[in-house]
């Protein structure tokens, strides 16, 4: 049995460990669920939207709570004195009420702040749920949001990601997202689709006639346009993902480059273990740090070099493929040893990755202060802090964050770089279809798959296990 749209759910909208809780309620009932457990000057069910109440959460309960056997006897005796029924008070609270549709959920809302006390919150919890509510999914609340058409779905997952984000940019990118930029973007696509499809339609209507009411090269040139807009949003990806779940970077060099010294300066703490003795590190050890409103995730990496030791050798193996996952490397050497052939030997080449960026850098700059430096290469010295300032820059400039700022939809959900990829290949097959005569009906058929896949974004197209995969990976309370 699937649950009504509009029964009444609870949840606590708060982390525990803060002075005040939020529990909020939402659905047909959530005034009068709240009423049954609130004492206010007046009922909850008067109360017009958008106004505050003080009063107290009770429990009216004639039971005894089950525990303490004390607390039995003595309410037992108090009952023959005062046979009235008994109020327990649970917490002050202020309440705020919301009415429909002019609510979060569109429903009725109501939202209980309490003092944080993980003991009050699972009272008046246990309360709402005793006087009818039922407990929220996770993203429960949202859901209701998006199935009431105050959202649409990439509006609804960009509120995830507004809480879990931790930088100026992860912010900048979710809140683009949920005030609908990327809803607009796509809108606008699936506009002109449908208006291609319409004419290809056309065309079905009138098959016995052989007309052809949408010009063909008209058609490849919309066509294209699209294409090329849908690949730009694809390809946004790299950014947006970078910048929702850290750049990675890697640092790279031989042992005892200076690679943990370097990595526990960036952090300003440490954490990387620094030794003497070559091939210490070998683990990856991921960290993230803000630079100037981007989240960097630095993993420090197993010294690269030749070994026949077992356990360093899967180090150097982690090393690798780290580097082939990082965005940016800092590949460093020592200044020391820069001018001297043999110990560069030692030094294994840099694998070839992914990376978009290397930042050559020269460490223990200390140690040779003369030392000229190769074009481009940064001076280090880590152990001292010197040079830092340069190297964050150098990182903060490779990540290119302009787009952002300029308006451009940027792309950070795996899903809609899933459905977006998708719809590229069907636009691509269109487009191939167009020369190879492909007929009206094939054709059309492609182009709707292209809608569809738009569609799965913004939720115009959506499925139980879509919906499931995406509310199920909020927390309780969104
Ligand atoms: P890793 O193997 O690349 O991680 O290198 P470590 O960070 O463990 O450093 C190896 C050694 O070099 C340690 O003794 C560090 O104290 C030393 N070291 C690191 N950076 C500098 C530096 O800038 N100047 C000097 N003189 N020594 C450094």
């Amino acid at each position: 049995m699937t649950p009504s749209a509009h029964d009444t759910i609870v949840a606590p909208a708060t982390a525990s460990g803060g002075a005040l809780a939020v529990i909020r309620l939402s659905g047909d009932e959530a005034l009068a669920v709240c009423d049954r457990i609130f004492r206010g000057r007046r009922p909850l069910a008067q109360a017009q939207p958008y106004t505050l109440h003080y009063g107290r959460i009770v429990d009216t309960s004639d039971e005894p709570e089950s525990g303490s056997s004390e607390q039995d006897v003595e309410r037992t005796t108090s009952a023959d004195i005062r046979p009235q029924q008994r109020e327990r008070i649970i917490d002050d609270v202020v309440v705020s009420v919301f009415r429909t549709p002019h609510s979060y959920t569109g429903e009725d809302v109501v939202e209980i702040s309490c003092h944080g006390s993980s003991y009050i919150v699972s009272e008046v919890l246990r309360l709402s749920l005793r006087a009818g509510a039922r407990m929220a999914r996770p993203g429960e609340f949202t859901e209701r949001a998006f199935l009431a058409g105050r959202m649409d779905l990439s509006q609804a997952e960009a509120v995830a990601d507004l809480i879990a984000s931790s930088s100026q940019t992860a912010h900048a990118l979710a809140s683009a997202q949920m005030r609908g930029g990327y809803s607009d973007a796509l809108k606008a696509l699936r506009e002109e689709l449908v208006h291609l499809m319409s004419l290809l339609e056309l065309e079905l209507d009138f098959s016995e006639e052989d007309v052809e009411f949408a010009d063909r090269s008209e058609l490849r040139l919309t066509m294209q346009r699209l294409d090329t807009e849908i690949q730009r949003l694809r390809d946004s990806f790299s950014l947006g993902n970078a910048l929702k779940r850290g750049v990675a970077v890697a640092l790279v060099g031989a042992p005892n480059v200076g690679k943990s010294t370097l990595l526990n300066r960036l952090l300003g703490e440490e954490r990387a273990m620094v030794s003497e003795i070559a091939g210490t590190t070998r683990d990856a050890i991921e960290e993230t740090v803000d630079i100037d409103g981007v989240l960097f995730r630095f993993i420090d990496t197993a010294g690269l070099r030749r070994t026949n030791d077992r356990l360093e050798q899967m180090g150097i193996e982690r090393t690798r493929a780290a580097i082939a996952r990082a965005q940016i490397l800092i590949h460093m050497h020592d200044a020391e040893a820069l001018g001297s052939a043999s110990v560069r030997e030692e030094e294994v080449q840099v694998p070839p990755g992914g990376a978009q960026h290397t930042i050559e850098v020269v460490n223990k700059m200390d140690r040779c202060p003369d030392l000229t430096l190769p074009v481009g290469a940064i001076g280090l010295s880590a152990r001292e802090g010197k040079g830092m300032e340069a190297l964050r820059k150098a990182l903060r400039k490779a990540v290119d964050t302009e787009r952002l700022y300029q308006g451009d939809t940027v792309v950070s959900s795996a899903r809609h770089y899933e459905a977006l990829a998708s719809a590229h290949l069907s636009l691509s097959r269109a487009l191939e279809g167009l020369d190879q005569h492909l007929s009206t009906d094939l054709l059309s058929e492609e182009l709707r798959s292209v809608l569809y896949y738009l569609g799965t974004i913004t939720g115009e197209i959506t499925t139980d296990e879509i919906l499931g995969n995406i509310f199920s990976k909020f927390c309780i309370g969104k």
